[in-house]
């Protein structure tokens, strides 16, 4: 029997306002489902779901046309888009959010389509773990199911995020947030801690020091790729998800070589991202530069055993 390869995606679909020492971007395409989505989409057929409001044009929407990506399950409500905003420090490793507008986000309640229940990988994002659970309850059990959270549910609705735990495979979280969730400061002890909470695969970002992963198989670290501009990190940790997910997509197993060749690509796709405002760079894309990266990146952290 074929592996089913399309990708659920559930997640926030926004209008970001965007500071950087660099510049500013207003009122333009964001949030986590659309960095995943464009970023999967390079790799797999994905299966997007949000709500968006009706001030939500035809110009957002084209970055997800001419790609293998279905919005059907991207539902329109009456009122605005969500709204974020946030602000970066110098070096760009610190932000402030100035306000986070959730308007028709509000009272979003996922609701998957009938052709979408029988995706193969279900990527849950940041949303409350209730509804996060309330997803897998609407579908077929999936091969793979990977998830984020962040510190707000994690202080807040910390026994129902472990609840969704117990039904996830792959969490993908940051440095800061996994010590939170676990209670230890040293890593390699929280992801212990975090893998005995049911996800078997453990994914720490940590920006621009990279990606560290942890499986039954032992831990795998990751730089990122340095690079001489990075203009705004927005959605740099979904982009990452994209990748890492959609390369797992279209591979045969979730062996040990295939889950460190998805964390290089999920930190392939992110250096795009963070080359432009919004989804400037990944929707400019294309295949060749990805390949060509990847390639690089495996040069950059390659050495000779004495
Ligand atoms: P990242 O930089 O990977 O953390 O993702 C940033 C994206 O997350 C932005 O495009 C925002 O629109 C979106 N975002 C910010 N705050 C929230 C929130 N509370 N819930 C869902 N999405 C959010």
């Amino acid at each position: 029997m074929s592996r089913e390869t399309s990708i659920l995606v559930v997640g926030s679909v926004a209008y970001d306002t965007v500071e950087t020492p660099f510049g500013k971007a207003e009122q333009v395409l964001g949030g986590s489902a659309s960095f995943f989505s464009v970023a999967a989409s390079f790799f797999a057929p994905v299966n997007l779901v949000g709500v968006v409001g009706d001030d939500f044009g035809d110009k957002e929407l084209a970055a997800f046309k001419g790609r293998p990506i279905d919005v059907a399950g991207l539902e329109r409500a009456a009122g605005k888009t969500f709204h974020w905003q946030g602000k970066y420090s110098y070096d760009l490793n610190s932000r402030d959010t100035i306000r986070t507008d959730l308007n028709v986000f509000e009272h979003f309640k996922p609701r998957i389509p009938e052709s979408y229940r029988r995706s193969g990988l279900v990527f849950l994002g940041n949303i409350d773990p209730a509804l996060q659970r309330s997803v897998l309850d609407q579908v077929q059990k999936p091969r793979l199911v990977a998830c984020d959270t962040m510190n707000f549910w994690i202080s807040g609705r910390l026994e129902e995020l472990k609840k969704t735990l117990e039904r996830v495979d792959i969490l993908l979280i940051n440095d800061a947030e996994a010590r939170q969730l676990s209670g230890e400061w040293n890593i390699v002890k929280a992801a212990r801690v975090i893998r005995a909470m049911g996800p078997s695969i453990l994914v720490i970002k940590k920006g621009e020091h990279g990606v560290l992963m942890f499986s039954e198989h032992g831990s795998f670290a990751a730089p990122a790729y340095p690079l001489e501009s990075v203009f705004d990190p927005t959605g740099a940790g979904d982009t990452f998800a994209g990748g890492f997910i959609g390369y797992l997509a279209g591979a045969a197993d979730e062996s040990d070589d295939v889950l460190r060749r998805a964390v290089i690509m999920g930190s392939t796709l992110a250096s795009f991202c963070v080359e432009a405002f919004s989804l400037d760079r990944l929707v400019a894309l294309t295949r060749a530069e990805i390949d060509e990266r990847f390639r690089l990146f495996k040069k950059l952290t390659h050495f000779e055993s004495l």
